[in-house]
This record gives C-alpha cells, structure tokens and sequence, in this order.
C-alpha cells in the first residue's frame, strides 16, 4: 500500500495547463525564405554561375568572330560552309538562351528566391542545382515541359 503515489495522482493532473505549452518556441511564420536551405551551397552556386556566363559570354563573342558574314567569297556558297553557319546560328542559339537563364539566377539569387522552381514554386534539388545552377524548374516541371515540344 502507498499512499503517498496514491494522494501525487490526482494533484498532477489539477496542476495548472498552459504555461508548459507556451515554452515551446515555433520558427517564425510557416514559410522561411525559399533560399535559406542552399545557405551553405549560395556561394559555390553563384561562383558556378559566374564561372557559366563568362564561359557562354566568350562562346558568343566566338560565334560572332566566326558568324560568315565576313566571309562571303569561298565558304558561302559550300554545303559545308552553309553547314558551319547554321551550327554556328544553334550554337549562339544555345548559349543565349543559357545566358538569359543565368541571368535570371543570379538576379534571383539577389532577390532571395534562388531554387524555387518559376512554375510550381518548389524547391528545385541541390543535387540538381549543383549540375545545372541556372536551373528554372523542378524535375517534374522540366518534365512535363519536354513532354509539350
Ligand atoms: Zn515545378
């Protein structure tokens, strides 16, 4: 027999409830900024993305160097000068529009929604960040986006 556990019982639950609850401290606001999960990744993304547009900047100055229209007397009647160009054309193609992406990265970075997929607003994978930093969309997004061409 105890009764002392016996007379404990009844106190504890009378005990007064709420300021036990109030300890418990909740993050501010549901959403966080979308960027700070790649906090420790930003630097090295926007290094990438630096490194890519300086990259992409000499591929065009090079494509414009080499653009044909300099040269009007042998080459341009020749399938494979005709050939060279519309390469060269896909090539600058490419890289503008690579460079039109990193652009959009790093003013997103600036405006802290770097990662944030620009259809479904999702978090866009750090391991998909890391191969393509100037990614725009999440893997489902792209996705669906390459079933449409
Ligand atoms: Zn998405």
């Amino acid at each position: 027999m105890k009764p002392d556990a016996d007379a404990a019982a009844p106190a504890a639950v009378l005990m007064p409830r709420g300021h036990a609850a109030e300890t418990q401290t909740q993050p501010t606001g549901p959403h966080r900024h979308p960027q700070d999960r790649l906090a420790p990744h930003l630097r090295t993304l926007r290094g990438m993305l630096l490194e890519q547009r300086s990259f992409r900047l000499e591929q065009l100055v090079g494509l414009r160097a080499t653009d044909g229209r300099t040269v009007d007397t042998d080459s341009t009647d020749t399938d494979a000068g005709r050939a060279r160009r519309e390469v060269a054309a896909l090539v600058a193609d490419g890289a503008r529009r690579a460079m039109a992406d990193i652009e959009l990265a790093l003013a997103s970075i600036v405006a802290g929604h770097y990662g944030c997929c620009h259809a479904c607003h999702a978090d866009i994978p750090l391991a998909v960040l890391e191969v393509i930093p100037q990614a725009r969309l999440c893997l489902s997004c792209q996705r669906s986006e390459s079933d449409l061409r």
